[in-house]
């Protein structure tokens, strides 16, 4: 039997209609949550990640402010934009589109964001803070997999999860917090000098693909019936598209959604989630006391 979607452009709906309410409690308060956003150079897909970013505020009745630096920006100018939106009590989150560019330091720029107006979750003492289980703001991803994870109805007590990728921002983050006593599952993380792959993916009621690599996991590699999450986000070439490509995610997806009792597509799945815990997160933020 197919696996069942789980549709991330849903659930993102979902979330985004709950803002609403909190959104104009806060208008009645003379407060609209704002969100600064960075970018540095013209880097096509992080410009329409921008550009999907501040679609998605002025949807929700929230502000965006966009600072755009020429590629060749020195690392200390960044580093002031930041400062100056940290400055700024219309700003209530700050975004650093990654990557930035060769010779910046992004642990630099992303420390210099103020913790308090830090959405993504990404400064190290907002890590530190989800580590030992103090409040904060969570990273988006992750979280958008965990609320994913949720709606598929899967029991996560005791569960077995294997994660494939072990970056900053989506690996790590999320190991940690399905080892949160509340969600309670056992995590594997694989990576590169992971042996044998398949033989940890097997074993996974939850199986998390954030490698970066297309269609990297495949059908015999999936115990069957599990919640398949997919990450990744590729372009590989296609002829038959007018772009001349198409997106794929880790997932050979339509193989695995013949084993997998449930599966997020690409694009629609984790995407959608991504932007959508950033606006809870500029949300939560603009009702936190000043
Ligand atoms: P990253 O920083 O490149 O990390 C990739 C991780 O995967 C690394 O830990 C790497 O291992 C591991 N890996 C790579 N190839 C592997 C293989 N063959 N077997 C096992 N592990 C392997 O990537 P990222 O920033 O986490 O992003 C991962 C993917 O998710 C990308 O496609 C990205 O575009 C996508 N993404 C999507 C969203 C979204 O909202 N949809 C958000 C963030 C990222 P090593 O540590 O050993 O190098």
């Amino acid at each position: 039997m197919p696996a069942t979607l789980l549709d991330g452009k849903k659930l993102a709906e979902d979330v985004r209609s709950g803002l609403g309410p909190r959104i104009a409690v806060l208008a009645a308060r003379g407060i609209v949550p704002g969100l600064a956003v960075l970018l540095v150079g013209e880097n096509p897909a992080s410009v329409s990640y921008v550009t999907a970013k501040e679609k998605a505020c002025a949807e929700l009745g929230m502000r965006s402010f966009e600072r755009r630096l020429p590629a060749d920006a020195v690392e200390a100018d960044i580093i002031e934009a930041v400062r100056e939106f940290n400055a700024d009590p219309a700003v209530h989150g700050i975004l650093v589109q990654l990557p930035l560019p060769k010779g910046v330091s992004e642990s630099r720029v992303i420390e210099a964001i103020s913790p308090a107006k830090d959405v993504d979750g990404f400064t190290p003492v907002n890590i530190g803070r989800m580590v030992i289980g103090d409040p904060c703001f969570l990273p988006c991803t992750p979280h958008g997999i965990i609320k994913l994870i949720e709606v598929a109805g899967v029991a996560t007590a005791g569960a077995h999860a294997v994660i494939v990728g072990r970056s900053n921002i989506v690996g790590k983050p999320l190991a940690n917090l399905l080892t949160r006593k509340s969600i309670n599952a056992t995590v594997t993380v694989c990576h590169t000098g992971t042996r044998d792959l398949a033989e940890h993916t097997r074993r996974a009621d939850i199986l998390v693909a954030c490698a970066g690599v297309p269609e990297l996991i495949k059908a015999g590699m999936v115990k069957p019936g599990a919640c398949v999450i997919d990450v990744g986000v590729n372009r590989v070439d296609d002829p038959s598209k007018a772009k001349g490509w198409r997106l794929v995610g880790d997932v050979d997806f339509a193989a695995v959604s013949e084993v997998a009792g449930s599966i997020t597509p690409v694009p629609g799945g984790v995407g959608p989630m991504t932007i959508t815990m950033l606006l809870y997160n500029t949300v939560e933020s603009a009702e936190r006391p000043a």
